[in-house]
């Protein structure tokens, strides 16, 4: 046991089970976040043209708006999220995508792509607690502008793996409750506290790594 990069209690790698939580928690909200704040500046979509085209005169000073263009606009969360995901590849030896399409989508990519390797970042990732700093930097600025996410987060699928035990063989949703550390699965019921689930979060992760061919 190691202290956890954020807030120094006892980890079993680079972070303690709910500092990792947390992080894949931030992950998930991200896009939604995101989308979100783009409805936020639809209504008064003349402050972009404004902002593009010339400063807002001493009459019309926008800072929420200003703050939200710096979040969603390049540079905001996309990039905060590509380059992690980029270090992340380079440090794991795994090839790195290129971001492609919209904004949205690269910023649902680079999350995911980053909550794919959530035990890899938790266990053995020297830069996991600055990246799940600058994380929660995003998701607590983005929270500011949009109304609270209190709704569970879905963290994953229960494996359905054959030849497991049959408890295992599930396929349902597993999701966190708001504020809470234990993972439930909303087809079977089966419950694991942070400990178990990291530990079921790293055969997930396996088990996909496994159905790739070796890059
Ligand atoms: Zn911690
Ligand atoms: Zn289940």
């Amino acid at each position: 046991m190691t202290p956890c990069q954020l807030c120094a209690h006892e980890a079993p790698g680079r972070l303690c089970t709910p500092c990792a939580l947390r992080l894949g928690r931030h992950l998930v909200d991200l896009p939604h976040l995101y989308t979100a704040l783009g409805a936020h500046l639809r209504p008064s979509s003349q402050v972009r043209d404004r902002l593009g085209t010339s400063p807002a005169g001493p009459d019309a000073p926008m800072p929420v708006a200003e703050d939200v263009l710096d979040l969603v606009g390049p540079g905001g969360i996309v990039t905060v999220l590509e380059t992690w995901r980029q270090a992340l590849h380079e440090d794991a030896g795994i090839r790195w995508p290129e971001p492609w399409g919209d904004l949205p989508g690269r910023v649902r990519r680079a999350a995911a792509g980053l909550r794919d390797h959530l035990a890899y970042i938790q266990l053995d990732w020297p830069a996991a607690g600055d990246c799940a700093r600058e994380v929660a930097e995003l998701h607590h600025a983005a929270t500011r502008h949009v109304a609270p996410v209190d709704r569970p987060t879905v963290v994953g699928t229960h494996p359905a793996d054959a030849g497991q035990d049959p408890a295992e063989a599930c396929g349902g949703r597993l999701e966190l409750p708001h504020g809470g550390t234990t993972v439930r699965c909303t087809r079977c019921r089966t419950t694991w506290g942070p400990l178990q689930w990291l530990r079921l979060r790293r055969r997930i992760e396996h088990a996909r790594t496994a159905d790739r061919p070796a890059a």
